[in-house]
Parts: structure tokens; sequence; C-alpha cells
């Protein structure tokens, strides 16, 4: 909702608000925030609240250290679980330097500024509908530490007797209801402890907004059930991982571009070349939409997770899912994106590969209509279909090819997500497994 300055302070009146949290991402994805008295708010809504930059991971360096936050006022919200305190609000703010210039190392501003470029080419809305999956494990109740216990043993779609997880479930969709979250469905997922809630599709700025309260609310109604919610892409081993698979279209002044009643498959070439761009830089934007080394255990043949890079409008193997849906629902579902993934920087890096698609005209290739998962490497060779980086190690290789992409993040991000990246990756390999031990062991 569009809020005025006005609206948020008689808001915060009426609902008698004590604490007010300024909030936004780091590279990583995670949430950071400063919370001020109400006291602040007009302070606040001038953009005249300072913050020291030099304390957040991927910012900026000491001797540059104060940062402005600036309120973007459509994002007001009042948490539904009040404190003994009193009740707490939320602002999602743009960072900007002393200088009062934008500050691209803060993944929302920079969302922002792709946004910008694609409405120079006369679209209005990335719209963005993202599928969320996560666990549910058991918090130990002597350390109040997470565990990898579940605590149920329900499966997709089930009807089981009604558990602890369920109930969690609800409550959590219900919490979201409160925050003015439009739920489409929410689901056990296939694995054990596992589960999807879908909200409506949203333009990509507050999508990812969304995502992050998602997060947030999820993780706070699980504890209230001795449950830890995950987003970890493969917390066990041999089963399903999470995914979050992201449903995109385009939409002008005329609504969606994607749809044409005349074209192939009633797909426009917007569609076509958005679909063409999102699969030439599938290999290059690995990273963005994977970034943890664990990310890679879920890109693995067996468990529905996409590793080859094709696309089919019928079955769900593949890394793009056109679904059947048209009309205003005419959409491209990319399937490898998991919930460890920044959701700006992912959403930033796919406008920017589906916006290369529109201003080259990239054909996709065919859609490759059978089980990618019995054909054998010659068969998938000969129709062209590669596979997926398998580590984090090579999707980074893959980055570093493609300047689209390199682009999209904008040389802060880029540089700063390359080095911890890296770092990450020197230090997982070198620490020997117990899988390791198991194998070799006994055996040289
Ligand atoms: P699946 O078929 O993969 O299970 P779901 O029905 O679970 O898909 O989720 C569909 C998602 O796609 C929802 O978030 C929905 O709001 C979103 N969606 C629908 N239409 C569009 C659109 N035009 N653009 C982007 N997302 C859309
Ligand atoms: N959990 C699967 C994944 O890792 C997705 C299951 C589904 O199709 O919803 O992507
Ligand atoms: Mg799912
Ligand atoms: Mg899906």
């Amino acid at each position: 909702p569009s809020y005025t300055k006005d609206d948020i302070r008689k808001m915060a009146k009426e609902e008698e608000v004590q604490f007010l949290r300024l909030m936004f991402t780091d590279l990583y994805g995670t949430i950071k925030n400063v919370e001020v008295p109400i006291s602040q708010l007009d302070k606040v809504l001038d953009n005249k609240m300072m913050f020291d930059g030099s304390s957040i991971d991927g910012f900026v360096r000491i001797e540059e250290s104060d940062m402005w936050l600036y309120p973007d006022l459509s994002t007001w919200l009042i948490f539904p679980w009040g404190s003994e305190h009193g009740k707490v609000a939320r602002l999602i703010c743009e960072v900007y330097n002393a200088d009062r210039t934008p500050f691209y190392g803060d993944p929302r501003n920079n969302l922002i500024r792709i946004l910008d470029e694609m409405k120079e080419m006369g679209f209005t809305d990335f719209n963005i509908g993202p599928e969320p999956e996560f666990f549910l494990f058991k918090l130990d109740p002597e350390t109040g530490k997470p565990t990898t216990h579940l605590n149920d043993k329900g499966s997709y779609f089930d009807l089981a007797p009604v558990d602890l997880g369920e109930n969690c479930r609800r409550d959590i969709v219900l919490e979201l209801e409160k925050l003015g979250f439009d739920v489409e469905a929410s689901h056990h997922e296939v694995a054990p402890g596992q589960h999807e809630v879908d909200f409506k599709y949203a333009d990509a700025l507050h999508a990812c907004d969304n995502i992050q309260t998602f997060k947030l609310v999820v993780k706070t109604v699980a504890r209230k059930y001795g449950l830890h919610a995950t987003f970890m892409p493969k917390p066990l081993d041999r089963i399903n991982g999470s995914g979050m698979h992201l449903n995109m279209s385009l939409f002008d002044k005329n609504g969606n571009t994607f749809f044409d009643e005349n074209g192939e498959e009633q797909l426009s070439d917007e569609a076509r070349y958005f679909l063409g761009g999102l699969l030439k830089h599938a290999r290059n934007y690995t990273a963005v939409m994977n970034p943890t080394v664990n990310s890679y255990k879920r890109l693995v043949p067996g468990y529905e997770a996409p590793v080859y890079v094709a696309w089919s409008g019928h079955n769900r193997s593949p890394l793009i899912r056109v679904p059947i849906a048209r009309g205003l629902s005419t959409r491209v579902e990319l399937r490898s994106v998991d919930p460890s993934a920044n959701p700006y920087l992912a959403v930033a890096a796919v406008l920017a590969a589906g916006l290369d698609g529109l201003r080259n005209k990239i054909e996709p290739p065919k859609p490759v209509d059978r089980n990618i998962y019995v054909m054998d490497e010659e068969e998938r060779k000969a129709s062209g279909i590669e596979d997926l980086p398998s580590t984090l190690h090579n999707a980074l290789k893959a980055l570093k090819t493609d300047d689209v992409i390199k682009n999209a993040m904008g040389p802060h991000l880029y540089n700063n997500f390359i080095e911890a990246k890296r770092l990450e990756w020197e230090a997982y390999r070198q620490e020997v497994s117990q899988w390791e031990r198991d194998q070799y062991l006994e055996l040289y």
C-alpha cells in the first residue's frame, strides 16, 4: 500500500506503536535492523536516521562508515506479536551514502537500479511469485538449540492426523494474513518435516521484501511451537532439499506482456526472448541463485531439483517450466533457486538475464518434453543440454565469465560476493568430512 508520512504518524498513534525497526538486507540476504523508540518517528520519516555501515558484512570501510536510512513508506507494518513493552512496527529502508547518493552495496538499491533499466524499455512491473520451502526441526528442550530431529512423518499433500508441524504451519498462514499477505496455498512438501507456503505474486521489490518478512514470520512462529524453521537448502542426506522456485512475468500498462493469444503456445515474443536470456545465462547466475556450499547438494538427480539447463511446457524436471496457465498468469518458473539466495540479488540477476534476451532477441532452444533424467550423457549432448555447475567453485568460475550478470550485481556487490564466496569455498574444501573417514580410513 502507498502511505504518506501522515498516514504513518496516524497509524503509529492509533495502534500505540512503541518501537520502530528500520530494516535492510546485507550481502548474504540476512535482515539487519536498527531499532528506535517511536519518539524518533519524525526523524525517520525525514530521512535523518544515520547508522554505522562499517559493522555490516560487505558494506563499507571504517573511514566511510556513516550511512543514511531512507524508509520506503509502502513497507510499513505492525508486527502481530507484540512484546510486553508495546507494539513494534517496521519500515524497510534504502541505504544512502553520507553524501546522500544511493549506496549500491545495498542489494535493494541495486535491484531498484535494474528495475529502472526495465522501465526504460517500456515495462511497468517485473512480477515475482516465490514458492519457498522449509523444514521444521525440533529444538532441544535442554539447550534451546536446533536439532535435526523431525516432528512428523508426513509427505506431499498428506492428510495425516494433525500434528505439531501442521498446527505450526496454519499459525504461520494466519500470522501472514494478519500482515496483509495473500496466501494462495500451503501444504506439506515431499520430505518429512518439510513445508511450503505460496503467496501471491507482487512487483519484484515488494516480492523480495515479502520473502524477507516471510522468513522472519516462519522462524518466529516456529519457536512458539518448540521448533526451528530452516531455509538451509539441503539439511538431510538423501532427502529432498528446499527450493524457492521463482515465477516471473513482465507487465506493461496493458497487462501481462508474456501472453499473446495468437502466439505459438499463446506465448508472446517477450516471453520467448526472456526465456532465451534466462537459459543463456543460467549457468552463470547459478552462484547467485545457489550461493552456499550446501546448495549444490540439492542440485543432484533424484530429488525434484534441476540439474540440467533446459525448459519445458509440460514436465517439472527441467530448470525452467512454463506452467500451462495463460492470460494474466502467463509466467516462467525458474526452479533452481533455493531459499539461501539473497532475494534482491537473485531477482536482479534473473531480470538482467531476461532483459538481455529481449534486447538481443535471443531465441530459446527447443523445449525438452521428456524426462531428462533418463537420457544418458550422449543424448543430452545431442540435444544441446548443458549441466548446471556442480559446486560453488564451478558456479563462481561461470559467474566470472558473464558481464551481464556482473553488471546486474554492480561492482560493489559483485566484488564482495566473489571474495566472500571464495573464502567460503576455501574453508569448506579444507574440512575432512565423516563420509570420507567412513570411506577411506579402513580401506587405505
Ligand atoms: P506450482 O505450479 O509450481 O506448484 P504454485 O501454484 O505453487 O506453482 O505457485 C504459483 C506462484 O506463481 C504463486 O506465487 C502465484 O502468485 C505466482 N504467479 C501467478 N501468476 C503470476 C505472474 N503472472 N507472474 C508471476 N508470478 C505469478
Ligand atoms: N523440493 C523440491 C526442490 O528442491 C521442489 C519440489 C516441488 O516441485 O515443489 O526444488
Ligand atoms: Mg514445492
Ligand atoms: Mg513450483
